[in-house]
């Protein structure tokens, strides 16, 4: 399996987005957001972070790494490990995703049909 903490170095977090986090994880580490953020919950376990610059709350906006980044989501360990979420330092053809494209594909990965959400880009 590929050392995603050396990958990862230095690319500034290009698939860091705002996208669905747990919510225990979001309560958890609430000392440790980097940006104000908004909640949007999705169902029990899920809520949508809302940022004004549309990147996660969790990524640190000075050195472009993960503050919770041992705690990470498993749909953030799953970036570049499965097909449907390329990593975008390995593969910069999949910059050209969507936002909306990812928040679905993030939602199939998490049981969530997030087909219907609209999302600001
Ligand atoms: S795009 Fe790839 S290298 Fe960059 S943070 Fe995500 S998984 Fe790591
Ligand atoms: S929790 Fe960490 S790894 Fe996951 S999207 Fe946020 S900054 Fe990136």
């Amino acid at each position: 399996m590929r050392d995603w903490a050396k990958t990862c170095q230095g690319c500034g977090g290009k698939c860091c987005g705002a996208y669905p986090l747990p919510s225990e994880l979001l309560g958890r580490f609430a000392d440790r957001l980097q940006v104000p953020c908004g909640f949007m919950p999705l169902d029990d376990e899920y809520t949508m972070p809302l940022t004004t610059d549309g990147m996660c709350p969790f990524l640190s906006r000075h050195d472009g790494l993960c503050v919770v980044y041992r705690d990470r989501a498993p749909v953030c360990r799953a970036y570049g490990e499965i097909p449907e979420l390329p990593c975008q330092k390995l593969h910069p053809e999949a910059a050209l995703l969507s936002v909306h494209e990812t928040v679905v594909r993030i939602g199939k990965r998490l049981g969530l049909d997030l087909t219907a959400m609209r999302v600001e880009t």
